[in-house]
């Protein structure tokens, strides 16, 4: 199949670019660089710089390919940016999607998949989270990628629009390769500043709150491989030729691990000490965020592969002793 990766540059988009062609698929890349890495493409991908609001370029693009599918992970993704500035979040998330869809419209693209996140649930009112959890976002992220899963609820009865939603846990981990891994700047997940603690290029890791409602007082996080996401998505593309509609399925490892515990497994991993500080709470943290992903399993096929905490650390690990970019 032929697809369309918007936002192939980024950490996980670059890790489904490197998927999709190792299982002989063929790819082309649309990016704008504004968070994404042109050296995460390999020079022999075809790679498009452009905007996903920028309707002419986009025209140009589907004139000249035929793309089975479409997917989708631009975006503004920092929960804290988010609320100092939402409308960067609505407009990009919001206002640039829509631009996507009409034009794949235009050029009668059926199929779609699209990176949502956990944060459509906002605080969990239960341990685990399956699809049928309440949406109820706390921050304008969050927000803009619920109203896009509505308007994709819409475009499927409007226009006939097959699309899966992806609501990512914690992405975490790098290729085996360690030619690609994750590269924000600034940098605010955790396991990256872990690492980067450990190598001295940061003060000691700040944990954000120890006085949480949970087993050592730190929050819970469901970490699943940035490899394992982008097998959920091609899956997805399959699910949808079978299957009509707007679907969204959750992605994660079903097991929480606490701040603390990612400190004591990346001291496993490295042999060295995780140089940390306990500070305040980060406004918009929840406790404790763990995804059921049975119906993933069961409608999609998935099965992930890299599920021990422990060897996600160590493929991150392996790319920030080196990074490429
Ligand atoms: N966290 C932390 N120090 C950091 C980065 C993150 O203590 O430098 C905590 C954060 O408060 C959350 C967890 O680690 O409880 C995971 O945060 P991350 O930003 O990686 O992902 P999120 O769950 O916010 O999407």
């Amino acid at each position: 199949m032929k697809f369309l990766i918007c936002g192939g540059a980024g950490y996980v988009g670059s890790h489904m670019v490197r998927y999709l062609v190792a299982n002989g698929h063929e790819v082309v890349v649309y990016d704008d660089l504004s968070t994404g890495h042109r050296e995460a493409v390999d020079v022999d991908v075809p790679f498009v710089h452009g905007d996903i609001g920028d309707a002419v370029t986009l025209w140009r693009l589907f004139a000249t390919h035929k793309f089975d599918a479409v997917i989708h992970f631009c975006a503004r993704s920092l929960v804290g940016e988010s609320v100092i500035d939402p409308y960067q979040y609505y407009r990009n998330n919001v206002g640039n999607t829509l631009v996507l869809l009409a034009a794949m419209r235009e050029a009668g693209i059926h199929r779609l998949v699209f990176s949502s996140t956990a944060a459509v649930f906002g605080h969990p009112r239960s341990d685990t989270i399956d699809e049928s959890h309440p949406t109820d976002p706390i921050n304008p992220y969050g927000q803009s990628k619920l109203m896009i899963e509505r308007v994709l609820a819409d475009a499927a009865r409007a226009y006939g629009l097959r699309s899966v939603a992806l609501r990512y846990f914690n992405a975490a981990g790098a290729d085996p390769s360690a030619s690609i891994g994750e590269a924000h700047n600034p940098e605010t997940h955790l396991i990256p500043n872990v690492l980067k603690a450990v190598l001295g290029q940061s003060a000691a890791l700040k944990v954000f709150g120890d006085d949480y409602d949970t087993r050592d007082g730190t929050c819970v996080r469901d970490y699943v491989h940035v490899n394992d996401l982008a097998s959920a998505h091609l899956l997805a593309v399959q699910f949808l030729e079978e299957n009509e509609g707007a679907f969204t399925f959750n992605l994660g490892n079903g097991e929480g691990f606490s701040v603390r515990e990612v400190i004591a497994a990346a001291e496993r991993v490295t042999g060295r000490l995780v140089p940390h500080a306990f500070a305040p709470r980060r406004p918009g943290d929840p406790a404790t965020l763990v995804a059921s992903s049975l119906q993933a399993r069961k409608r999609l096929g998935w099965q992930p592969r890299i599920t021990v905490l422990d060897d996600i650390l160590a493929s991150a690990w392996q790319w920030h002793l080196q990074p490429r970019f």
